[in-house]
């Protein structure tokens, strides 16, 4: 159990403090580091956010990172040269002097500077100390004679990849706290010396290179050795505590798609006559009707530029469903989003690098030759509302294209104008990437601006670059049932493009694709309603305010809390705004009403009360009193909420088509996926 006092430092600071090397290979921006790659998203599973420091900055100082503005430090360097040596050494002091918590991962990068001159074994062992360790100056150099003895379950250190004869050369530590607590040691039978490489206490999670994860060269993907659930558990410290959650509304597990404009306009093989755009609007979105955002590249369809007629009518016809949202996929379809692109965008972008001759690199290339961000998002959003769009219809959404990294001043236009952004991210746990450790974080900060990730990877990865085989978008099904359970990690996102209704191989995955998620239990939204969970999620405050209860704020359409803790239920009789729960795999889902703040209240006694299991629709009003509740709502799709209700039933009402009851539950079909009404209960 951790004290009040942890609660409440949790309560008022969810980010921890991450050190990155930019020093390390391909590390260009912290978005490469492998705390963002592989461990931020967990971090955001368990509440907490990520602050990055580059400790290769000249300007790195360890009050940068003071223990007293953070809730914890997380680091994980893949070698052991670190410029700045002494100031990282500092923060590790700093931090194990503030009885904080520090999970270290890989290296700890407090050994050697670049030149190897700043080596001081004193320095770094006065540090160790502090945490009950200590250097023994020595490293075991070759893995023959090493054995790995492991004083902890399987599960916990064989996570995804047994280790067979996977054992790791690692530096030599000891222990010289009896209240370390040793997971794993790495056993020299050689020299008969042992070493701790794996190892806990309050305070301090060392999980040594070679233990941390499995990197496959050949296949390229990685799978965690340690269990990083029992690292996060570790870290947080209470499983009572509940986290702002950004998969599941009312009980379900959320659902958006989303359609990047490119290859809207080529002539797909499927009647070679029609172009793509208007195969996937017959064969896909008319057959499903699930809600969708779709977006289009402007020069595509502008008039003036490459547009036609039919092109543009095609895209009107699509703004006119109603399951249709729209968005941009930009003017001119930026490949690097920097006016003078790295030499890795030129690398990665140009068919022949040799051949640039400086200036933006962009798919369609503007008169003026110019890449202006007002252009590529204000004006192709003008376009989309002002000639697409049909009355009614407004869309604030632009979804990166290219590198999707854009820059400080391209999220300040989205800012300026009040617009909303995704794209970028490419997450996926299925066979070929059998692994947690290729699931991405919710963003990537930009300063103070947010560039809002995409919860999937779309079907260009999953078909080698486009090259083929084209069914491969259908493995996309493995991701969404990987990151359902036992965990639920993510919603279920279908993103992609106009190419997948350019084949029939692809279009036939696409609708393998369409037709799993329609029989999927989903709470489908349109995709501007997601950025606006994760600033929920980033924004929400969680204050403890007694034993079994918190103060939960500041959440805005973030509206379901988890709770890692079965034992407890709500206290629906105590709480204020909390509307319902659900258990989902093992964990407790509670959901919020409409208010700005939520009481809750946690109880081990069975709920009496009239709660909601399920909604299919996200309410402005849930006001619930003995015999009635009054509630109004909206749902994309279907018509259904689920209440509990004991031995009530509920009274007949012209907007309901139908009651069924079964094991105290009661569920209602609407005649409207608009409510506005007060159901009223009858013994
Ligand atoms: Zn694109």
């Amino acid at each position: 159990m951790t004290s009040l006092f942890s609660h409440s430092l949790f309560a008022s600071n969810r980010t921890v403090a991450v050190l990155w090397d930019s020093g390390e290979s391909d590390a260009r921006f912290y978005t490469y580091s492998l705390v963002h790659r592989k461990l931020e998203v967990l971090l955001n599973h368990y509440g907490l956010m990520a602050e990055y420091f580059d400790v290769n900055d000249d300007g790195f100082k360890k009050s940068l990172v003071n223990p007293a503005k953070f809730y914890g430090l997380v680091t994980w360097f893949s070698d052991d040269e670190t410029k700045n040596v002494k100031e990282v050494r500092g923060a590790y002091r700093d931090w194990f002097e503030s009885k904080k918590k520090v999970l270290t991962l890989g290296q700890m990068g407090i050994f050697y500077d670049e030149k190897q001159e700043t080596y001081d074994l004193k320095d770094i062992n006065n540090t160790l100390k502090l945490v009950g360790l200590e250097y023994e100056d020595h490293q075991y150099e070759t893995p023959l004679g090493l054995k790995i003895q492991i004083n902890t379950s399987r599960e916990n250190i064989e996570f995804e990849r047994s280790f067979k004869f996977e054992v790791p050369a690692v530096k030599v530590f000891k222990s010289i706290d009896p209240k370390n607590e040793i997971l794993v040691n790495i056993e020299d039978i050689i020299n008969n010396k042992i070493s701790p490489v794996v190892l806990r206490n309050e305070q301090l999670f060392m999980v040594h290179a070679g233990l941390d994860l499995f990197f496959n060269p050949l296949l390229r993907y990685t799978q965690w050795r340690v269990n990083p659930f029992m690292l996060m558990e570790w870290l947080v410290g209470d499983t009572n505590q509940p986290q702002p959650d950004t998969t599941t509304i009312n009980g379900k597990r959320i659902y958006y798609g989303h359609v990047d404009g490119d290859a809207y306009i080529n002539i797909s093989d499927i009647d070679r006559t029609s172009i793509s755009g208007k195969i996937l609007l017959d064969q896909i979105l008319e057959k499903y009707k699930l809600p969708t955002t779709i977006s289009f590249v402007i020069a595509e369809i502008d008039l003036k530029l490459m547009g036609k007629t039919n092109y543009l009518e095609t895209a009107k016809e699509i703004a006119s469903k109603d399951y249709v949202e729209l968005a941009s996929h930009t003017y001119f379809h930026p490949l690097s989003w920097a006016v003078n692109p790295s030499q890795h965008d030129i690398d990665a972008y140009l068919d022949d690098p040799s051949k640039y001759k400086g200036g933006p690199i962009l798919a369609y290339k503007p008169k003026d030759n110019k890449l202006l961000y007002e252009r590529e998002i204000k004006s192709s959003l003008d376009y989309i509302n002002q000639k697409i769009a049909p009355k009614g219809k407004e869309s604030k959404l632009l979804l990166w294209s290219g590198s999707c990294e854009p820059p400080y001043e391209a999220l300040q236009v989205i800012k300026k104008y009040g617009f909303l952004n995704m794209n970028g991210g490419d997450s996926r746990f299925d066979k070929d990437f059998p692994s947690y450790s290729h699931l991405l974080p919710l963003y990537r900060q930009v300063g103070d601006l947010i560039q809002y990730y995409s919860s999937n990877t779309n079907e260009i990865p999953y078909t080698s670059n486009w090259t083929g085989p084209f069914s491969g978008f259908s493995k996309v099904i493995e991701t969404f049932e990987n990151t359902e359970s036992p965990r639920r990690m993510k919603p279920i996102n279908i993103y992609y493009h106009f190419y997948s209704a350019e084949k029939r191989s692809s279009l036939n995955a696409l609708d393998a694709v369409y037709k799993w998620v329609a029989n999927q239990d989903v709470f489908p939204v349109f995709t501007s309603y997601y950025p606006p969970i994760i600033d929920g999620f980033r924004k929400s405050s969680i204050v403890k305010t007694g034993d079994f209860s918190y103060l939960l704020k500041d959440y805005g359409k973030l509206k379901t809390f988890r709770i890692d803790n079965l034992n407890f239920n709500p206290d629906y009789e105590k709480s204020k705004n909390i509307i319902g729960h659900r258990l989902i795999n093992n964990s407790l889902y509670v959901f919020l009403g409409p208010a700005e703040q939520a009481e809750l209240f946690l109880t081990k006694k069975k709920v009496r009360s009239i709660y909601l299991r399920w909604a299919d629709y996200s309410f402005t009003k849930f006001d619930l009193s003995k015999d009635s509740l009054a509630v109004a709502g909206k749902s994309l799709m279907n018509k259904q909420i689920n209440l509990y209700v004991g031995d009530l039933k509920i009274e007949d009402h012209n907007d309901i088509e139908s009651v069924s009851y079964a094991d105290g539950f009661a569920t209602i079909l609407f005649k409207s996926k608009s409510i506005d009404l007060t159901i009223r209960f009858k013994k």
